[in-house]
């Protein structure tokens, strides 16, 4: 039960004076929520301040400046009665003998009059411009006498809009909302909250709101600071929550002896890295535990994350139990199975696939035998999660690449067994503070070193117009036999001119360098798709010009060259990526980022940081500076719930003290009993989190 002092924080916002059914509209636009209630709007920050402190004399005015100036009301000019659509003049002045000409369009004459008396004193704010050799002020903001004047904020607070909803209308409504704040417990720790001299919520929100200084209102303050971390813990508290349940529901471990696991690493043709052995202890523990696995195995590109996701999915297998392998795309669910297959073999499991490309009878073969028990092992893609898909004993799913599904296809995945354990593999480096955030619920597995003999990746930038040379090069690494990469880049968001670009370099290399030069792209057809990949990875082609498609997880050791394109279009992860591709085998690579002069500051930057580092992670954080953090989810197109007040940029350094406290209070009071356990309950309503609560175990 939401505790009853919160009720008129979540009535709508129609209570609030002056919003009416029409306005409410424009504030479910505006808040992005159908029936937006009172705390949506009071978490609708400022994104900055009127400041109409400035107080000159009339003959101090700048022009263009917001200034408060105390004025006589000397003479009223209204549109001569011919050209009602002149504007309405009143002349004013002060003891400098400087007027100032007040102008109104279409305003009323009578509420003007009573507005602006002859003979009287008033306070007149605005923007002074000059007209006509005199200084006027164009419909002032605000005209008040002296009692006005005494109540008139000097700062004001400006907020994002939407069309139709005025400036004044947010400032009544909020001053309504405010109006409604009741007083609430302290949900944070009384004492952390002293030491960072950080006000109350309702304080903060006042202190926001009806800002004094243009200082108040930045996010690095402590009121925003306060809401933020506000946020932070409501966001850790509820992932808590939600594992805690997760973990308590189900009940099945899963463990075996590993000998099959043993067979599958025996076949490989290397050892594990040290963190790899880590990462599959890590799993295989999990796995025997009565409870859910959610764990994420993090590892920059080519640290070897497929063969520990086997290792785990052969100690499910060897339990009796299957497991499924999820990919992104076609490409790389074919290029897993490549990869698996022959391990698989050797330790006996039983290996299918299934993509969007199998259909009719051989889909249904697969199916059946699937219900059987008779694979043990499906990769694929989404397919996956088509309805039909039914297995026999689902015990563990590995989803690759994470970030491009959605948080509503993993959990498709885990409905498909009973309390299914997850594996999620990134190569995305996300930083720490994202990874809690968004992934707060899982455990991390860090493939933190790169298989052994991997060397540096040379990259250079080259602009353009030295494109002949880049060409030359290539001609001299074929005859090398070396292989190499052409990457072009996204032109627009559209894949027809995106293939234009790849079709034309395809064309001009093909007649210089012949047979060895082929393409791959996202519109070919999924068997020629594979096709080229096969040919290029078998040596048969040895310069493979492509579209993106390449990006993510595409292994061919063997290449050791890629140049990227027009690399100033891409985003930071996405150069590190493609950079990725290569430097996986023993042969030296080199990178070549071709650019377009001059470059932007930002492509500057991205360019400069690639030359000078590979560590994926710090790549990551840089990116995260550069480009702020939705976008390097890709969550602002996919729509993952973000954040109201925090920003990652100003508040992300405190997210790891909000789960480290998060979990503090749950280890002491696991049902949210204790004074300030209630308190936090609070919290999480105001933060939408409530559904969490319903989980705590009762007693
Ligand atoms: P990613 O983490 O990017 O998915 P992959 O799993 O594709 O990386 O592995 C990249 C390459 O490294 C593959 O060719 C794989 O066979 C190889 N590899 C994986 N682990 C090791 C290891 N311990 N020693 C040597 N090579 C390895
Ligand atoms: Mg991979």
């Amino acid at each position: 039960m939401r505790p009853l002092v919160l009720t008129p924080l979540f009535a709508s916002l129609t209570s609030l004076p002056g919003v009416g059914p029409k306005l409410e509209k424009l504030y479910a636009r505006l808040l992005d929520r159908e029936t937006p209630r009172v705390v949506d709007l009071l978490f609708h920050l400022p994104a900055g301040v009127i400041d109409r402190r400035a107080r000159p004399k009339l003959n101090e005015v700048k022009v263009g400046q917001v200034v408060t100036v105390a004025v006589q009301v000397e003479e009223h000019y209204p549109a001569p009665r011919h050209r009602p659509r002149a504007p309405y003049r009143i002349l004013t002045s002060d003891d400098t003998g400087v007027t100032l000409t007040l102008t109104y369009f279409s305003a009323r004459p009578d509420y003007l009059e009573k507005l602006l008396p002859v003979g009287e004193t008033r306070y007149v704010s605005g923007t002074a411009e000059f007209y006509d050799g005199s200084l006027q002020m164009v419909h002032p903001d605000r005209v008040v006498d002296e009692k006005g004047f005494a109540a008139l904020p000097l700062v004001e607070p400006v907020y994002p809009l939407t069309e139709g909803l005025a400036l004044g209308n947010v400032r009544r409504a909020m001053d309504g909302a405010l109006a409604k704040l009741p007083a609430l417990p302290e949900w944070q720790d009384e004492a952390w909250v002293s030491r960072e001299r950080l006000p109350g919520f309702g304080d903060a929100l006042r202190a926001l709101h009806r800002p004094h200084e243009p200082h108040d209102i930045a996010p690095e303050n402590p009121a925003w600071t306060r809401l933020a971390y506000d946020e932070l813990l409501a966001g850790q508290l509820a992932l808590a929550l939600v594992r805690a349940h997760m973990r308590r529901q189900s009940g099945r471990g899963t463990s075996s002896e590993g000998k099959m696991r043993a067979k599958v690493l025996k076949a490989l043709p290397y050892a594990l890295t040290h963190s790899q052995q880590k990462a599959v202890d890590e799993i295989v523990n999990d796995l025997a535990l009565p409870q859910r696995m959610l764990r994420l195995l993090q590892g920059d590109v080519g640290s070897g994350k497929t063969v520990v996701a086997l290792a785990a999915a052969a100690t499910a297998i060897e339990a009796g139990r299957q497991a499924a392998f999820m990919a992104p795309t076609e490409i790389l669910a074919r290029q897993h199975l490549k990869t698996i297959a022959p391990l698989a073999e050797a330790a006996g499991i039983r290996v299918a696939i299934l993509t969007g490309r199998e259909r009719g009878p051989a889909r249904k073969e697969i199916l059946d035998r699937l219900t059987l028990g008779d694979i043990d092992l499906l990769v694929g893609t989404h397919a996956l999660f088509q309805e039909d898909v039914a297995f026999h004993d689902l015990a563990l799913a590995v989803v690759d690449e994470q970030h491009r599904f959605g948080v509503h296809q993993r959990l498709a995945l885990t409905q498909k067994g009973e309390s299914v354990d997850v594996l999620v593999l990134t190569a995305t480096p996300i930083p720490r503070t994202l990874v809690l955030t968004y992934f707060g619920d899982m455990d991390i597995s860090e493939l933190r070193e790169k298989p052994a003999g991997r060397q540096p990746v040379d990259t250079r930038t080259i602009p353009l117009d030295r494109l002949d040379e880049v060409e030359a090069a290539i001609g001299r690494a074929i005859s090398e036999g070396k292989r190499a990469y052409w990457v072009c880049p996204l032109v627009e968001e559209s894949e027809k001119t995106d293939l234009a670009a790849a079709q034309a370099r395809y064309d001009e290399l093909r007649k210089k360098f012949g047979k060895a030069v082929d393409l791959v792209h996202g519109q070919m057809k999924g068997a020629d798709k594979d096709a080229a990949m096969a040919r290029f990875a078998a040596g048969q082609s040895q310069v493979l010009v492509a579209t993106t498609v390449i990006e993510v997880g595409v292994d061919v050791p063997e290449a050791t060259i890629i140049v990227i394109e027009h690399a100033e279009r891409f985003g930071l992860a996405q150069l590190h990526q493609l950079r990725g591709r290569v430097g996986r085998g023993a042969g030296a690579s080199t990178c070549l980022l071709l650019y377009k002069a001059p470059l932007g500051e930002t492509a500057k930057a991205r360019l400069a940081i690639l030359r000078e580092t590979e560590d994926g992670f710090r790549i990551a954080e840089e990116d995260l500076r550069l480009r702020g953090e939705g976008d390097l989810l890709g969550t602002r197109q996919s729509g993952m719930p973000g954040f109201r007040v925090a920003r990652p940029e100003f508040h992300g350094k405190y997210l790891g003290a909000a789960r480290d406290d998060a979990a503090l209070v749950l280890t002491r009071d696991p049902s949210l009993q204790s004074e300030r356990g209630q308190a936090l309950r609070h919290l999480l309503y105001l933060f939408g989190k409530d559904e969490a609560i319903k989980l705590i175990r009762a007693g």
